[in-house]
């Protein structure tokens, strides 16, 4: 059977189901990634510069094993639909993906494949357990991370799902022309992209950082997570290696067990995203707790360029996006306090928020940036209570207690000796072009708290 396996977040060629299921009884079979011109965008962007780059990774790879990889530029449904008519292919599989946009696109596919008389075969890669398989006792889908974690677990070890060999490729389909993959030039700051840097990352990882990282993972000076993310976003491991790789030390490096668990769990709030998304797909447009989509927004796009550009003048949440500006990368506490001082100071729509770090970052992926920012703004599932708003100088205090991480992105400040970095306003000879804090923390804090009871209140009373 001629069959073409078309990837989108999944550029690896281990433990890869889409190959896998491809490869099962095809004679011929032909990987494809289209680059949708939606998709590519700006090349200049972090996340599309890494993914070029992990297609000639992935490439290389497939070549080495008697494949190939082919690119066409266009919409899917016109570019699978040609293909098919070219080579007369029979079959086409894909990965499902959670999202109203990926659903939409997936079915278009589907639709154009079925007047050409291709079969489609789609199966089950980017998560472990997609949403449907982990359901609370009344077969419903979990709002609370902490009982899916443990349902999740448990799930795990029931029925394990195990890691996949790389297939046997049968040969692509002869005589198919590929367009040129565009080149970028790589950009500092940027981790290597492609399955063997993942792999070499995911390993040092567990033998260097995993057993500190319950301890450490919170200080964003220190170099102590995995920094797997945009790996995991494109598929250039997965997400059952990681687990499967964390669970076995655990089992076997008791001085480990605590972080690798504590590094599983990270995995599983990656798969709690994925499964809110799939129930519940409006929460790409709206609250996941309807009643903070009443909540009154300021427009303030001075504000917004200002905190884009960190320059807000509270220095932790200026240190974490000028990170982001600069290596399209942030660490998960500075992203916790820039998404909560967006939405509770400057009471910005996250929305807003949500695709400016879209667009920024390497990693950026619509299930977790979605979560990560309802999550902050206090309108998702299991989210921080609307109440609990963070105070950027103490989290700044508590996690950064030596200045490190600020005095490394917002060197204006470097003069400031210790933790008083995190408060420049009591020593303004020592930064004079640092801005003075563009709002009042504690006057916001308690405009954000009257706005979310008024929401609140508003749908208890409508
Ligand atoms: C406002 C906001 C936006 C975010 N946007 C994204 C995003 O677009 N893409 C993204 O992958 N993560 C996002 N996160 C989650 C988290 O910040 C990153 O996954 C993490 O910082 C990546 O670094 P790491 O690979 O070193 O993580 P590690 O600490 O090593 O964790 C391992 C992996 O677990 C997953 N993970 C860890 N924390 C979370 C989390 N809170 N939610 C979901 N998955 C998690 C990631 O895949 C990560 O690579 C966001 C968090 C917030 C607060």
């Amino acid at each position: 059977m001629r069959t073409l396996a078309w990837l989108r977040a999944d550029l690896r060629v281990r433990d890869n189901r889409t190959l896998s299921r491809a490869c099962a009884g095809a004679q011929e079979m032909t990987p494809v990634f289209v680059l949708d011109p939606r998709l590519l965008g700006d090349r200049e962007l972090p996340r599309v510069r890494f993914l070029l780059e992990g297609l000639r990774a992935l490439r290389r790879d497939l070549e080495s094993r008697g494949s190939s990889l082919l690119v066409r530029h266009g919409q899917p449904h016109r570019v699978l639909r040609e293909l098919v008519a070219e080579t007369g292919a029979e079959r086409v599989v894909w990965s499902r993906e959670a999202g109203p946009w990926a659903s939409r696109r997936d079915e278009r596919v589907r639709i154009a494949l079925d007047k050409e008389g291709a079969r489609v075969q789609t199966v089950k890669d980017r998560v472990i357990f997609e949403s449907g398989e982990v359901l609370n006792g009344e077969g419903r889908p979990y709002a609370v991370y902490t009982p899916y974690r443990n349902a999740w677990l448990r799930r795990w070890e029931e029925a394990p799902e195990y890691e996949e060999r790389a297939p046997r490729f049968p040969p692509p389909i002869p005589g198919c022309r590929s367009d040129e993959l565009p080149t970028v030039s790589v950009r500092a700051g940027l981790p290597p992209a492609g399955e063997a840097a993942a792999r070499r990352r995911l390993f040092r990882f567990l033998d260097r950082s995993v057993a500190r990282y319950a301890e450490d993972r919170d200080y964003p000076a220190l170099d102590a997570t995995s920094r797997l993310s945009a790996h995991l976003r494109f598929g250039m491991i997965s997400a059952r290696t990681c687990i499967g790789a964390a669970l076995d030390l655990a089992e076997t490096e008791p001085g480990a067990a605590a972080g690798a668990r504590k590094w599983v769990d990270e995995l599983i709030w990656r798969e709690f995203y994925h499964a809110v998304l799939a129930a519940h797909p409006h929460v790409t447009r709206r609250a996941w707790r309807r009643e903070f989509d009443a909540v009154r927004w300021e427009q303030d796009d001075a504000g917004f360029a200002a905190w884009c550009e960190g320059r807000t003048g509270y220095p932790i949440v200026d240190a974490g996006m000028r990170q982001l500006r600069e290596t399209g990368w942030m660490h998960n506490r500075a992203r916790m306090i820039a998404a909560s001082f967006l939405s509770k100071d400057l009471l910005i729509d996250w929305r807003r928020g949500e695709r400016f770090f879209f667009e920024s970052l390497v990693d950026g992926d619509p299930a977790s940036n979605n979560g990560g920012w309802q999550w902050a703004a206090s309108t998702g599932a299991d989210a921080q209570p609307f109440f609990r708003i963070f105070n950027p100088t103490s989290q700044a205090e508590k996690f950064d207690p030596d200045g490190e991480y600020v005095r490394r992105w917002v060197p204006e400040l470097s003069r400031i000796a210790g933790v008083a970095i995190h408060r420049p306003w009591d020593a303004p000879l020592l930064a004079p072009e640092y801005p003075a804090p563009i709002v009042d923390h504690a006057e916001r804090r308690e405009e954000a708290l009257r706005r979310y009871r008024a929401a609140r209140q508003g749908s208890r009373d409508g």
